[in-house]
This record gives C-alpha cells, sequence and structure tokens, in this order.
C-alpha cells in the first residue's frame, strides 16, 4: 500500500450532504455553457443573487432562463472574475467533463464546448453519469424553492432532501413569506393542516414534521441567515403569539415569533432525533456570526446540529464551538469553493480541535452536476494535500488519515443522517 494519499482519497465514494439540485433544473433538457455559469457560484461572482435587508428583487436570478451563449456573454465571467475560485472550480469541471484537452474556455474552443454541453444535457442520463463518475452514492438536496419535496420520483433513489424551515419561521400571517417566496400557510395548505390560531399552527408544524420520512426528508434545513438576524434569543411566548394574524409585526414580534418557532422546532426534532442543518456566516453577514446559535445550541443539547460551510469568515469561532459544545457537527461544504487556502488552514485545525472523528462531512451546494463534479474533486484534492501534510509532520500515521478521510467523504454522514 504505498498510493499517495491522493489516490486513496480519489477512489473513496462520497455522501453528499448538501445540493441545490432541483427537478425544474436537473430535469431541463435545453442548457448551455452560460447557464452553467449564470447557475453557479462562478454567477455569484458577477451579482450576489440574494437581497440584503435594504434590498428586494422580483425574482430568483438563480432560476432565471439564460440567453444563448455567446463570448460577451462569457467574459465577465472569466476575464473579469477569471481568478475567482468558484470561477476556477467551473472552468476545470466544465473543460473536463466536455472538452478535449484545453485546460481554459477561450474565444477558440467555447463554441464546441457549448455544443458539447448542450448534447450533454438532452441526454436523460447526463445528471446520473456525471455523479457515478463523482463517486457521490447518496445526496441530500436543499429544494429552497419546494421545502417539501420528495426528490426521489424525479432526480432518484440516491436522493433524500431537507425541510427548509425559513417559512415556518416567519409564518405569523397567511401572506408572509420568506426570501425565497415560500408560504408556511400554504405548505401546510398543501398537505391538508390548518394554522388558524397560535395554538393550531404550533400543532400543525409538529405533523408537518411528521411527515418528513413519508417525503424521503432527513433533517430540518434553518437557513434563517438569509432572512433575519441568527441570534435565537430564548423564547418569548407572549411576544411571540402578539405576532400572530399581523401582516407586519414590529420587529420585535417578528424576531420573537421567529425565535419561538425555531426553539419549537428543535424541541419536535429533539422527539424524533431528527438532526438540524443550519446555515452559518456569509447570507446577512452583519448578522450570522456562529456565536449568535450558542443559546440555541445550549438550550437543545439533544438536537444534532450540523452548522454549514465552516461559518466563513468565522471558522475559528465555530471551531471553538465545536469543541465546547459536543451537539455540533460540521458541514465543510462551501468553504472549500470559497477558499480552499482558507479551507486547508481550517482543516488542519478542524482535526486538532474537534473531539473526534465523526465531526466533519461535506457536499456540493450547487445546482448542476458540473460544478458539483467539480467540487468534488476540489475537496478530495484539498483533504488528501491536508492528510499528507500532517503525514508529512508526523502528526498521525497513514492509517488513521485513511480513517479520517473515509469519515469525512461518507461514512460520518451516513451515520449522521441513519442512511441505509
Ligand atoms: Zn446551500
Amino acid at each position: 500500500m504505498n498510493n499517495s494519499m491522493r489516490e486513496y482519497v480519489e477512489q473513496l465514494p462520497i455522501v453528499d450532504v448538501h445540493e441545490h439540485h432541483l427537478p425544474e433544473v436537473l430535469l431541463e433538457r435545453e442548457i448551455n455553457l452560460l447557464q452553467l455559469f449564470q447557475q453557479s457560484y462562478a454567477g455569484w461572482a458577477q451579482a450576489r443573487p440574494y437581497c440584503l435587508p435594504s434590498e428586494s428583487r422580483d425574482s430568483d436570478p438563480m432560476l432565471a432562463a439564460a440567453g444563448p451563449t455567446t463570448w460577451e456573454a462569457l467574459a465577465p465571467f472569466l476575464e473579469e472574475s477569471g481568478s475567482n475560485s468558484f470561477v476556477r472550480n467551473l472552468v476545470r469541471a466544465v473543460v473536463e467533463l466536455h472538452g478535449s484537452g484545453a485546460p481554459e474556455i477561450t474565444r477558440d474552443n467555447w463554441q464546441s464546448l457549448d455544443a458539447a454541453v448542450r448534447a450533454a444535457h438532452r441526454r436523460p442520463e447526463w445528471q446520473r453519469e456525471i455523479l457515478k463518475r463523482a463517486r457521490i452514492t447518496t445526496v441530500i438536496t436543499d429544494a429552497y424553492n419546494d421545502p417539501l419535496l420528495d426528490p426521489r420520483p424525479a432526480l432518484g433513489a440516491n436522493y433524500r432532501s431537507v425541510m427548509r424551515t425559513n417559512s415556518l419561521a416567519l409564518g405569523w400571517h397567511p401572506d408572509s413569506r420568506d426570501h425565497n417566496g415560500s408560504s408556511a400557510h400554504e405548505l401546510l395548505q398543501r398537505v391538508g393542516l390548518g394554522a388558524d390560531s397560535f395554538d393550531e399552527y404550533l400543532t400543525s408544524l409538529e405533523k408537518l414534521v411528521d411527515g418528513m420520512a413519508s417525503r424521503g426528508q432527513v433533517a430540518l434545513k434553518n437557513a434563517l441567515a438569509y432572512d433575519r438576524d441568527i441570534n435565537f434569543d430564548e423564547p418569548n411566548e407572549p411576544l411571540a403569539r402578539a405576532a400572530w394574524g399581523k401582516a407586519a409585526p414590529p420587529l420585535a414580534e417578528r424576531k420573537a415569533f421567529g425565535d419561538f418557532i425555531v426553539d419549537h422546532l428543535c424541541r419536535i426534532g429533539a422527539a424524533r432525533d431528527l438532526p438540524v442543518q443550519m446555515h452559518l456566516g456569509t447570507g446577512i453577514i452583519r448578522s450570522s456570526h456562529p456565536l449568535g446559535v450558542a443559546g440555541l445550541i445550549e438550550r437543545h443539547p439533544r438536537i444534532r446540529f450540523l452548522l454549514m460551510h465552516l461559518a466563513y469568515p468565522w471558522s475559528r469561532d465555530l471551531l471553538g464551538m465545536a469543541f465546547v459544545y459536543r451537539n455540533i457537527w460540521l458541514d465543510l461544504t462551501w468553504s472549500f469553493l470559497l477558499s480552499p487556502s482558507h479551507f486547508k488552514l481550517a482543516l488542519h485545525e478542524a482535526i486538532e480541535v474537534l473531539p473526534n472523528e465523526t465531526r466533519m462531512m461535506l457536499g456540493g451546494d450547487n445546482w448542476h452536476v458540473e460544478e458539483t463534479y467539480g467540487a468534488m474533486q476540489t475537496a478530495r484534492r484539498l483533504i488528501a494535500e491536508v492528510l499528507e501534510e500532517k503525514l508529512a509532520s508526523g502528526y498521525f500515521n497513514r492509517a488513521t488519515a485513511e480513517r479520517l478521510a473515509r469519515r469525512i467523504l461518507h461514512e460520518n454522514a451516513r451515520e449522521f443522517f441513519k442512511l441505509v
């Protein structure tokens, strides 16, 4: 066994714990090269697609149709943002999967790459072939536009989903919606549940959670860092009740309502041993520091929290929390796409600080399988490099490095989500 750590990590299967694989995007047969860039984090290099509290938008730019691919439309990604890590990741994946050996997308080869992308996506097998080539055995998708999606009929038996709870924490009025346009009251109606009073709302949420297993949903997903601050304070029930039924409750009541519902969902989840996956960092960056959720984590020691993205840029604060609170797991998703060099630094520290080897897992966080493929290639390379460095310094031995690699790539996720 004198193959390199890189070769060892390359061949391991991956359980991918976070994607935005949406049926309407993955099953669309007319996809071109420009769309791969627009519906990816490379697109975020051009424009942040979500709103800050001071902004508004009419529709989700990530779900907008792309025009025909032209060099003029591609150039802003490839030239103006050509040094950005998201762009580098996607370019590598596109040329590997669709190209004929050239390492970059250029004026000379973009048309043949565009034709290859369009031809590949017309084949229904494309998505499955690329997941297989990436050695991804299971995908947990976050269909933020349809929080009740059972992904299995449309996307395949190897898919599971999480239930986005943002709209539930904002559901004080039938007209209230989260930043993705979801309405708690519409979701409840879809499954035949009512919410004519605050108390009925609480009971209906419990029933909504009870339906998750039948929809292939394996965790609650809190992405409220895109809707509000994530300081989930001690529940204040009278103030939370005061928001009920109001179209525009005062900020304090809206916050109390959200805090109360987030707590309520944790109580429901704990009773059913359902984990909570939570977005931390970036989002509404003024108020998405990981310590904002420390109170929630303390109040719910029985909930297994899967905290995302290394809470970038506060990865060290998150690692400190994961050392103190033993109900925290780390979802490394996106952190290695955003900054490979910071990821390596943070992974070195995480290996040293985390109390045991069960704590880390990863996902792609992407709309198209090309970007997912690139994300997993990048993750494998960076994880192997960090493990090689640890081996070279004598930190641990090869058996430990291999065991940790297996844990990060698939074993931890299987245990955490109880996947069979
Ligand atoms: Zn995501």
